[in-house]
């Protein structure tokens, strides 16, 4: 999201001015009161009032007294960048077709509707009827990233609830965190109820099973009915710690050693889990969603219709936790896919299809299924694309077909770093003919324009690495003006962020200025070559993503500091709130070297150890020794199981095949039979990845 959003028009609001409180009046009403009278008003005075109406197409409005309990589902961001989210598209319609639940959005105001909602009195509110926060039952907000924790305490006290789960009260919303960013979150531990790991569908259906119960309890003659409020608001919590894949962040405690790290974290309320595993779900087929994708009312960041053609990566790439959290491969049916972007399309109107998932070219099907949505939509004005991670000719045929309809314009491949070694560190299997070879095969068949992505400051990196970037970017560049002399190529750079539950969730992150200095040694390098282009992310911004991904409970009073001088929005360039931050870590005594840019050892416990991913914590080690060692590891959809973890137990087969393709067999690597696992298919073999 980093700088992916539209820019702001309105000035950030004075980092440290003191807030108005917003109040709850007393006990709910019944129904719950719409505040869009009020809210009304202000719209032509703040930028975008559009994204505040609601009324979009597919949202629904559930009569809220027939409801037994009402989620406020929730983006930490603004509409725009928060609505095309498909995890809250899903839970929506999933929550919305259950007869006894309502379901309504939220997402943040951007600060100038904020400051007029204090000023007035306004609530945190839904989109679909303007209820205030403190009106529903659960507040279920998602953390794609860490970027949205200041926002997370803002919307609560702007909705009326305590930011801090000890004040809150059985008569408040519970507060839910899920997403990437929940697979630690400790350093909101004091602010939220409980983080929800691993696919949500499931799980959301049995939280609102646990609050719907708790809500009849006490009702009158309910075996609850009796208890104290604090007793009752225990017991409520008690019961979605028994749910599988639910972390209540208060029933554990961290322990540390006297050299300030972590020595473990342990459970201290009787009976609860001392390892909390996430949620998987065994089958794609049975969640068709989203169905009634919402179309928004105004501009957002992604603007089509999205199919998840698959869940999971094996890919291996060290540095990315979406890949190893959300391990194993389930693929959904190409017929489903059609039937849902026909049912799509027909529906919603857009005129883009998304295939997503985290490298959608990896699907088994994936060329009949472009060939048969190229074929279904030639001659229309409706577009697909698909999110890759792929470096291969494969991968420029697929964009081929599915750029029948329109432009050849850019495509984005990902080597991710500059050298061999250091692609080999990061598994990341593509080597530097096979790019070459790419960009040549793209340029040829006339597109104008490559994009390459790169990241700096990631573990063994030495300067001969940070200027191989440079060096293939250049090396495109040549390729591309041999095609046309206006084609152009863009080497885009970021700093590397570790993030918990990967292999690189022991390295020391760089900090700024190192990032910074390696930056210019690109810049130096490319100066010659004007129409290369470099783009970079300001090497500040991994600062705070840094210390949330991997800090540990001590690290929750600088979240609350800094919202409290005014953070929020940390992922916006627009937004003062560095400089913020370092006066909360400096007010709270947290020390960012520490958290940040210190390499950990084997022993060392780290805070999200009692939250099981699924990967085998001696595996990732084994992995992060294997990168110091340049040493790469195969894709196990297509090589013989290395036994990470994730698939025992599941009663899921690393399954590629329902179109005939392969089905391969889980057996770990030494327990026998890999000899007879198939080999990589060929379509595979010409190619490395993006
Ligand atoms: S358990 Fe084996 S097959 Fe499953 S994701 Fe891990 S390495 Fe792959």
């Amino acid at each position: 999201m980093l700088g992916s959003a539209t820019t702001p028009t309105s000035p950030p609001r004075a980092v440290g001015r003191e807030r108005d409180a917003i109040r709850r009046p007393g006990p709910v009403a019944s129904p719950a009161p719409s505040y869009w009278s009020s809210l009304e008003p202000l719209l032509p005075q703040v930028r975008k009032p559009a994204q505040y109406v609601g009324g979009e197409h597919n949202q629904r409005v559930t009569d809220w007294q027939a409801a037994d309990t009402r989620w406020l589902l929730c983006y930490p961001d603004t509409y725009e960048v928060g609505q095309p989210n498909q995890g809250i598209q899903i839970l929506y319609e999933i929550l919305g077709e259950r007869e006894t639940a309502l379901a309504e959005r939220a997402y943040a105001p951007w600060v100038d509707l904020e400051e007029l909602m204090r000023e007035r009195g306004i609530p945190t509110f839904s989109l679909e009827a303007h209820r205030p926060l403190w009106a529903f039952d659960v507040f279920g907000v998602t953390l794609p990233h860490e970027l949205g924790h200041t926002n997370l305490l803002n919307l609560l006290d702007l909705g009326g609830v305590s930011h801090r789960t000890a004040e809150r009260t059985v008569h408040d919303p519970l507060v839910l965190v899920g997403g990437h960013a929940a697979f630690n979150p400790e350093p909101l531990a004091p602010f939220i109820d409980a983080a929800v790991m691993g696919d949500g569908e499931q799980v959301t259906l049995d939280v609102d099973d646990v609050v719907r119960a708790f809500k009849h309890a006490r009702e009158p003659g309910g075996e609850l009915a009796s208890l104290a409020d604090g007793h009752a608001r225990h017991e409520l919590l008690r019961a979605l710690a028994d749910v599988e894949g639910v972390y209540v962040p208060a029933f554990y405690e961290p322990r540390y050693l006297d050299d300030g790290r972590l020595r473990r974290t342990v459970a201290t309320e009787t009976g609860v889990p001392a390892m909390i595993p996430k949620r998987t779900i065994q089958d794609l087929e049975e969640w068709r969603y989203p169905r009634k994708q919402i179309v928004p009312m105004t501009e957002t960041v992604h603007e089509r219709f999205s199919v998840e053609i698959f869940r999971g990566c094996t890919r291996g790439c060290r540095f990315c936790q979406a890949g190893m959290i959300t391990r194993p491969v389930r693929e959904r049916r190409p017929e489903t896919i059609r039937e849902l972007v026909e049912e799509g399309v027909e529906d919603t109107g857009f005129n883009e299809v998304g295939l997503l998932s985290l490298s959608s070219a990896d699907h088994s099907s994936i060329a009949p299924i472009a060939r048969d949505l190229a074929d279904c939509y030639e001659g229309t004005t409706t577009s697909l694309s698909l999110p890759s991670t792929r470096v291969d000719a494969f991968n420029v045929t697929l964009s081929n077909e599915l750029t029948r309809n329109g432009r050849r314009s850019g495509l984005t491949f990902a080597p991710e770093a500059g050298s061999e070694r250091m692609r080999a560190v990061i598994n990341k299997m593509v080597s530097e003919d096979d790019l070459l070879r790419t960009a040549e095969t793209a340029f040829s068949e006339g597109w104008r324009h490559i994009k390459l992505y790169f990241m700096i400051g990631l573990p063994t990196e030495r300067d001969e690495d940070v200027l191989a970037i440079a060096d293939l970017g250049i090396a495109t560049y040549g390729i591309a003006r041999r095609y046309g002399k206006g084609n152009k190529v863009t080497i885009s750079v970021g700093g590397f962020v570790p993030k918990p539950h990967t292999p690189f969730q022991w390295a020391a992150q760089d900090p700024p200025e190192e990032i910074r200095r390696k930056l210019s040694l690109i810049r130096h390098s490319i100066k010659d070559h004007a129409g290369l282009k470099l783009r970079t992310n300001d090497p500040e911004e991994g600062v705070i993503e840094g210390l949330l991904a991997r800090g540990d409970r001590r690290v929750a009073p600088a979240v609350e500091r800094a919202w409290q001088l005014g953070a929020r929005f940390d992922g916006w360039h627009e937004m003062p709130t560095l400089e913020t931050w370092r006066r909360a870590l400096s007010d709270t005594g947290v020390d960012l070297d520490w958290f940040s840019y210190r390499e950990r050892d084997e022993r060392e416990a780290l805070p999200w150890d009692h939250l099981d991913s699924g990967l085998d914590k001696a595996w990732l080690w084994q992995d992060w020794q294997d990168a110091n060692r340049d040493q790469q590891l195969d894709d196990c959809r297509w090589s013989p199981c290395y036994d990470c973890g994730v698939c025992p137990g599941l009663s899921i087969e690393h399954d590629t095949g329902y179109t005939g393709g392969f089905q391969l067999p889980i057996l770990p690597t030494g327990l026998g039979g890999s000899d007879a696992l198939p080999s990589t298919p060929e379509r595979y073999a010409s190619g490395a990845d993006t």
